[in-house]
């Protein structure tokens, strides 16, 4: 048993004073707040929770600024991607793991609670017959870093909408219901505690709807669900034409979207969608970061939030792996785009350190169908505590404001102290 006293923590109301959080068989036993230290108490001053990592695909670490440059004049995220399938066809299942390992390392020193992996490398380099090594190599890199880590295996069938066969360079991804199912079930024997398994559909343009509702019907109701769904005004322009609608449209209209759901990339909405999409429950999953690197677009936080939508945040390719600032770049392009300050607040939040990061941790938690972060019963412990980076300058320590700082500015660190 481990007990803590912070003198201020973050909790799912607010800023609390005096906080006692009593930590056995890693959960959270209790949360006690205006209470006094005990002896053996581990204390510290500021705490904040962990944020969960709602989207990552780890491989991608491996080409994080090697990427950024001009290959020809129009490069866009279809360039890159020409990049990233021939980083995806070179790397054995010993470069996946090792990737893996160092990259779970970065998230947990960086300030996620865990990783949702989207993972759809499924087939072995050298015995394409083999569905299960890849993954079974990210379960293991996660566990040897004690990162908690929800697997989202991916069912990837076609290039394009229609059911277009899949390109040469994807034949690593591909995956019928009945292997999906398959692995699926092999991987339910294999996982340990802090691990989970979610279905995961790659997109509307690499699976038909046949295909999601067998394995909505075969897999457990309460799996969290994960796609990427409109992340580029290609695919938009291309559902549009063979579904008559807009992918979030199309998907609430068809399928029973709840809050298992994690939709991607939630970038392209109307404003209908940003309405329905929020009174469905389930989260918009936001990668600030890469969604700026690929030229994606910006998504429409201010209308998803007066709608009271749900979202979470990923670090997707691992072009940076930095919760801070991926909530910083979140609320920039909304400043930039709306040409105001501070819009990542609310009523009860004015403080958008703040504000930004119960939300993330919040929709985190639910898209990870596990109880990873949070300064709450029952939940994991995953603590991180901020420090002042100038030692000299504690006028400004008030909780509010260091996290204010560590999001917009570089002069607050943190410390995993779990
Ligand atoms: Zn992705």
């Amino acid at each position: 048993m481990t007990n803590y006293f912070f003198h201020q923590a973050l909790i799912p109301k607010g800023w609390a004073k005096n906080v006692r959080v009593v930590v056995e068989n890693d959960l959270i036993q209790s949360v006690d707040c205006d209470v006094s230290a005990e002896p053996g108490d581990k204390k510290a001053s500021v705490v904040i929770p962990a944020v969960p990592n709602i989207h990552s695909h780890v491989f991608q670490r491996a080409m994080a600024g090697c990427s950024e440059y001009r290959l020809r004049e129009d490069d866009d995220f279809w360039s890159w991607r020409e990049l990233m399938y021939k980083l995806a066809n070179a790397m054995d299942v010993n470069a996946f793991y090792d990737i893996a390992k160092s990259t779970f390392q970065t998230m947990k020193d960086r300030g996620y609670a865990n990783v949702c992996e989207f993972h759809y490398v499924h087939r072995d380099l050298n015995d394409p017959n083999n569905t299960h090594a890849q993954a079974e190599a990210i379960l293991q890199a996660a566990d040897d870093v004690g990162l908690p880590i929800t697997l989202l295996p991916v069912l990837y069938s076609y290039s394009g909408f229609g059911e277009q066969p899949l390109l040469e360079e994807q034949q690593r991804f591909a995956l019928t219901v009945d292997e999906y199912l398959q692995l699926y079930a092999h991987l339910e024997k294999q996982i340990k505690p802090q691990q989970r398994l979610g279905i995961c559909f790659h997109s509307l343009r690499a699976v038909s709807p046949e295909q999601m509702r067998r394995l909505l019907d075969a897999l457990p109701k309460e799996a969290p669900v994960h796609i990427h769904i409109a992340e580029q005004t290609a695919e938009v322009d291309q559902c549009r034409a063979l579904y008559g609608q807009t992918p979030v449209a199309w998907l609430l209209d068809n399928f029973e979207v709840n809050e298992h759901w994690c939709l991607i990339h939630a970038t392209h909405l109307t404003e209908q969608e940003s309405k329905d999409l929020a009174q469905s429950g389930a989260i918009a999953g936001l990668c600030p970061l890469t969604e700026a690197n690929l030229g994606d677009g910006i998504f429409p936080l201010e209308n998803y939030k007066n709608n009271r939508g749900r979202w979470a945040i990923g670090s997707d390719s691992n072009v940076k792996i930095n919760p801070a600032e991926e909530l910083q770049m979140l609320a920039y392009s909304q400043r930039l785009s709306l040409r105001k300050r501070v819009v990542c607040s609310d009523q009860s939040q004015a403080h958008a350190g703040s504000w930004l990061w119960q939300q993330a941790v919040a929709g985190g938690v639910q898209a990870s169908g596990q109880k990873v972060a949070g300064i709450v019963k029952g939940h994991m412990p995953a603590f991180l505590a901020l420090k002042s980076i100038n030692q000299a300058d504690q006028s400004r320590d008030h909780a509010e404001i260091l996290l204010d700082r560590l999001v917009f500015a570089d002069d607050v660190g943190i410390e995993r102290i779990d």
